[in-house]
């Protein structure tokens, strides 16, 4: 089954055509294809909108594909909102729903909505499948995810916590429960996908219990440039004193604040380095990451009942030792202990890095969002045909 998985940003698409086989799992060489269509709908671009970039994609797939068909299409889609609590066969109405959570993503929701119309335009028998980064945490209990605000402002705004990365965090989940040797449904620990964007996850039996992004991506965690969690206060002073608008505030929590509002650099290789070579500005910024990482990860110890285990994924989790050290090093009196060489270990399979006597187990598992959303979409494509639901029901 060739399934073809597509990630649209606000003026970008980016796509895989993966093989899966007749169980849903991945084939040896599982990726036939990807590539990234950029600056879509930029005025000095020539190409308008996303149905011109699927025309693109159609392009470049010809030769690839030789003859054989896409048998379905799987979205990534930020926001789901309290409504999407797991992937969905798209239909008209799913699309309008999308759009109708805009509010919530205004950048995310619109692109994706446009993505899926304009593929049911071109190929409208292939079967498509939306899968939503927020919907892995609407497991979370009202304790977690409520604010301590007026119950109106959750009713009548939706302000509340949503969560994201859902579809890495759950990925990752099943991999460590896995690579422990624990039914996930007994498995609690505590998951951080550490990239550009950041955030941690505490699982209990398996599911969501907390998650350190909030309404929006901006909350919990310092991340490449965004500040994670800040006294809500400084955003009216700001305003209010210092003549900032609320979308500079916005702009600046959002993209020059984190790792490179304190130093400089948005790159973990880069602050490392500056570090090292005595820059106090990237010292600063990794105290106060390893800092604000280490007091969720003691939270969500207690969040989840106490974890069995910690896992590292994304970009910073997968492949930087020194990051991992520096926050493993704040965790001893949890009883953890790791395996300075494992730790330095490279690769793509998922291991442990903790050490014999450790009282939680510490793992690096890599992530693979496209592979997750391939398998979703196969899951929810058979369920559909199963039961006569053809594309366009
Ligand atoms: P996203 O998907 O959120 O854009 P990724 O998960 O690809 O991000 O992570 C990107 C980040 O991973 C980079 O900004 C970089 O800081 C970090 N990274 C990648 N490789 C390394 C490495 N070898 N050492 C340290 N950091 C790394």
């Amino acid at each position: 089954m060739l399934i073809l998985v597509i990630n649209s940003g606000s003026s970008s698409l980016k796509y895989q055509v993966r093989e899966l086989d007749e169980t849903g799992a991945d084939t040896e060489k599982p990726v036939l294809a990807e590539g990234i269509i950029e600056r879509i709908g930029q005025p000095d671009s020539e190409i308008s909108d996303h149905a011109q970039a699927l025309d693109i994609v159609s392009g470049q797939l010809e030769d690839v594909l030789d003859g054989r068909t896409i048998d379905a299409a799987g979205h990534r889609v930020v926001h789901g909102g309290e409504r999407f609590q797991a992937p969905a066969l798209v239909t008209n109405e799913v699309i309008r729903a999308i759009d109708a959570l805009a509010p919530l993503a205004p950048l995310h929701n619109p692109p994706s909505a446009a993505g899926l119309r304009a593929m049911r335009e071109k190929w409208p028998d292939i079967p498509q499948v939306v899968v939503f980064d927020t919907s892995f945490h609407t497991s979370m209990p009202a304790e977690a995810w409520r604010y301590a605000v007026p119950e109106s402002w959750y009713t009548d705004y939706g302000i509340r916590r949503y969560g994201f990365h859902g579809t890495s965090h759950d990925l990752v989940t099943g991999l460590t429960a896995e690579l422990i040797g624990v039914p996930r449904h007994n498995f609690n620990g505590i998951i951080l996908h550490l990239g550009n964007g950041a955030s941690a996850t505490a699982i209990r039996g398996g599911r969501s219990v907390d998650t350190s992004m909030g309404y929006t991506p901006l909350a919990g965690l310092v991340m490449g440039t965004r500040s994670g969690d800040l006294d809500p206060s400084i955003v009216t002073h700001l305003m209010t004193s210092h003549g900032f608008t609320a979308q500079e505030v916005d702009r600046v929590l959002n993209n020059e604040s984190g790792l490179y509002g304190i130093s400089g650099h948005t790159d973990m290789r880069e602050v490392l380095h500056a570090a090292d070579a005595g820059h106090r500005g990237s010292q600063a910024a990794l105290d106060v990451a390893t800092y604000r990482l280490a007091k969720y990860i003691g939270g969500y110890h207690i969040a989840v009942g106490g974890a069995q285990a910690i896992t590292f994924t994304a970009g910073i989790g997968e492949n930087s030792a020194p990051f991992r050290a520096r926050v493993l090093d704040r965790l001893e009196v949890l009883g953890i202990t790791y395996d300075h060489e494992l730790n330095l270990v490279t690769g793509s399979e998922p291991r442990l890095i903790s050490a014999e006597d450790s009282a939680i187990k510490v793992a690096v598992i890599p992530t693979n969002e496209e592979m997750a959303i391939a398998q979703k979409t196969y899951q929810v494509v058979n369920a559909a045909q199963a039961w006569g639901q053809g594309p366009g029901f």
